[in-house]
């Protein structure tokens, strides 16, 4: 076959129209029908482009102008959205940005599930979709023997001075900028990636939106901690709120955030929240929904999926500190979660006391190996809950879902692909996905969270 030559060359300045978004945001341009994806362009603009890669079948293009603009266009609030990778969509109006997720929900369903016909519902969005985040966790640096902390610039392990984030919530931002200035008069050192020398590596603030309680966890690269006593007393009397100090140790050359060992540097173990009308214990290494707002949506609407009348057994995948399996446990007759984090179930055991729900059990474990124990053992479940991270539900999992035949499966997803695929799989064993609730847990970023509906044919 004869190479057919890309029409546009590296560096080259075109005009371009833009005509989709891709899932990631970024606008695309045809040139005879070859497409180049920009960053921050909208479908209907016009814009000046710059082609900075060039691929066999696509390439990338800068925008230096938009020529005509969309009226979905909006000035972004935050000063380094276009040097943070953390948000990609700030330039978009909110109405935008849910329709553009609904559409990646269906493209992902039709494309990698093969599922034409299954209505996914549009996106349930936030009132204010900014503020939102109960967590934050930022790398520190030393920038001229300062301590500096922001996010990451895209790509890179750069990082960018910023004095606030407006999706993270404002307390957690004053707090992270306290606790750098407390650690930087302290004398505390800041990790050197590059050398792996120095101890201060990152800096994460947790509150509990209902209860307003703060965990600060202070990452070191080593296990001792010099000036420890006089930063816990400076952070206690800056923030009397803080109910949990946390010293963690990750000593690996590593992106990974946390380490193995935790310490308790002040106060408790853990914090706490409510979602509803269930109250949580959360720990430094546990899972926990980022958005609270939103979580009491998606968790309403993963219970209604299931359907429980009070009868039934219930099995919560993936479960985290027990949050799903708790809400469920309200409406069925017994729940079993598992997890692997271990942590995240001596929290689940916790919450489960400090509700007084006495009809759910909580296993630690990789999930697709309990099933299959719980399979041996004779376990049927009327309902099974899945929400893996974003590499879905193991191969060996969904083999022993479809062995189980419980009536319902209900599929909580923070990947639109891999849940398409996983529901491909169950649907060649026997199930149907009745429809697909998305629900926008992450404003301003292209991330997006669904619910699946699943029936045994
Ligand atoms: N349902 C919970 C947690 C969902 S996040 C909530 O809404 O809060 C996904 C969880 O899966 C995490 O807690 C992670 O630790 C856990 N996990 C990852 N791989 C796993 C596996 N193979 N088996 C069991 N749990 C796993």
């Amino acid at each position: 076959m004869a190479k057919i030559k890309p029409p546009v060359n590296k560096n080259e300045t075109l005009e371009l129209e833009f005509v989709d978004l891709t899932h990631e945001g970024s606008a695309v341009g045809k040139v005879n029908g070859y497409p180049l994806f920009v960053p921050y362009g909208l479908p209907g603009e016009r814009a000046e482009v710059k082609v900075v890669k060039v691929k066999k079948n696509f390439g990338f293009g800068k925008l230096l102008k938009v020529l005509d603009q969309s009226p979905e266009r909006i000035e972004p609030p935050c000063d380094v959205f276009y040097q943070c990778g953390g948000c990609q969509l700030q330039h978009m109006s909110y109405e935008m940005q849910l329709e553009m997720k609904q559409k990646q929900v269906q493209d992902a369903l039709r494309k990698i599930g093969h599922l034409e016909d299954v209505p996914v519902h549009p996106v349930i969005g936030m009132e204010d979709p900014w503020r939102y985040r109960n967590k934050v966790q930022i790398p520190v640096r030393g920038v001229e023997g300062r301590l500096e902390t922001g996010f990451y610039k895209k790509r890179s392990h750069d990082i960018i001075d910023m004095d606030t984030c407006p999706i993270t919530d404002e307390q957690n931002d004053r707090m992270v900028e306290a606790v750098r200035r407390i650690a930087e008069d302290a004398g505390i050192t800041p990790y050197d990636e590059d050398n792996h020398k120095g101890t201060l590596r990152h800096i994460m603030v947790r509150n509990g939106k209902e209860t307003n309680e703060i965990m600060v966890v202070l990452v070191t690269r080593t296990d001792k901690l010099a000036f420890k006593d006089k930063l816990v007393e400076e952070i206690h009397k800056a923030y009397p709120n803080v109910k949990s100090i946390i010293q963690n140790v990750n000593s690996e050359r590593t992106n990974v955030i946390l380490g193995k060992k935790t310490k308790v540097l002040w106060g408790e173990e853990y914090i706490h929240d409510s979602i509803g009308d269930i109250k949580f214990k959360i720990s430094a290494k546990s899972f926990y929904q980022v958005n609270p707002v939103q979580t009491k949506k998606l968790y309403d609407q993963a219970l209604d999926y299931a359907n429980l009348s009070g009868n039934e057994t219930v099995i919560d995948s993936y479960c985290g500190i027990g949050t799903i399996s708790l809400f469920l446990a309200q409406q069925a007759k017994k729940v079993y979660g598992v997890e692997i984090v271990p942590e995240a179930i001596e929290d689940a055991k916790e919450n489960a006391k400090l509700n007084g729900i006495k009809n759910a059990e909580f296993f630690v474990g990789a999930a697709e190996k309990v099933m299959d124990w719980w399979k041996a053992q004779g376990l049927r479940p009327n309902v099974i809950v899945v929400d893996p991270p974003r590499k879905g539900c193991d191969e060996q999992l969904l083999k022993a879902m479809l062995a189980m035949k419980p009536d319902r499966i209900v599929y909580v997803s923070c990947n639109p692909s891999t849940l398409a695929r996983d529901l491909n799989i169950l649907g060649e064993g026997g199930y149907v996905t009745k429809e697909v609730q998305p629900v926008d847990m992450f404003p301003q970023t292209s991330h997006v969270e669904c619910v699946a509906q699943i029936e045994l044919k």
